[in-house]
């Protein structure tokens, strides 16, 4: 296979711990592996995960502690982010039951002094109302207005492992919510008013059909072996 051979004979996926040829997610996140190549044979599985998968459903408990392991998801969360010219990304997405955020309005690695990363973030106010258009990377060409609160503060644990607060508003506040939306393993969707909810039915079935398609070809895994697996990710971090 020409990837076996661009890859060489010890690329492994970390994740499942077999050769890369052998994960049944192999294909689907061909474009990553691709780039990490020449610097890294040993290919760290992040991905982001579409909808309907179980994981985007899953309520994630507070991470426990800040380690070298966690800077490393975030980082290849922001590097996703940015492939996908996306301005905010939640564990989840990846696949992991962590509470963790990446955020960057911008979506531009350039401008890294407009990122945020958030640990275990709680919202402690919110206040006014704004709406605008959301998208989410894990729900591709769904886009529907959504009612926010327009200005919030937050806290949350930093990479240091230090407390911080934040006053967010605009943008920031709204990625923000969307964000911490996902730890509770709630998406943009569940928060439209009726015409929304209508004008968004057919894009949600066409995934729902891809979803069934990719697990029936073997490339996601079964609801019993995923939430297996999170159990045993939260057990070690949360
Ligand atoms: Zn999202």
């Amino acid at each position: 296979m020409f990837f076996n051979g661009l890859l060489g004979r010890t690329a492994i996926c970390t994740k499942h711990k077999i050769h890369l040829s052998q994960c049944p997610y192999f294909f689907t996140v061909l474009p990553h592996i691709i780039k990490k190549a020449p610097d890294s044979l040993e290919f760290q599985f992040v991905q982001i995960i579409k909808y309907p998968h179980p994981t985007l459903r899953h309520k994630s408990k507070p991470l426990r502690r800040v380690d070298a392991q966690l800077r490393k998801i975030a980082s290849e969360m922001l590097e996703l982010m940015y492939d996908d010219h996306g301005v905010g990304l939640a564990a989840n997405q990846v696949d992991l039951p962590y509470r963790l955020v990446v955020i960057n309005i911008q979506s531009d690695p350039e401008a890294a002094d407009e990122e945020l990363v958030l640990i275990n973030p709680v919202i402690s106010k919110r206040s006014g109302a704004a709406e605008a258009d959301e998208g989410c990377l894990s729900l591709p060409e769904v886009w529907a207005p959504v009612r926010r609160a327009d200005k919030i503060e937050l806290i949350a644990y930093d990479l240091s492992g230090n407390e911080r607060k934040f006053q967010l508003d605009g943008l920031y506040a709204r990625a923000a919510q969307h964000e911490i939306d996902h730890l509770d393993g709630v998406l943009f969707i569940d928060r439209l008013g009726p015409t929304a909810k209508l004008s968004v039915k057919e894009p949600l079935s066409s995934l729902e059909r891809q979803f069934a398609t990719d697990r029936e070809r073997g490339f996601i895994p079964g609801d019993e072996e995923i939430a297996r697996r999170l159990a045993e990710l939260e057990e070690e971090r949360t």
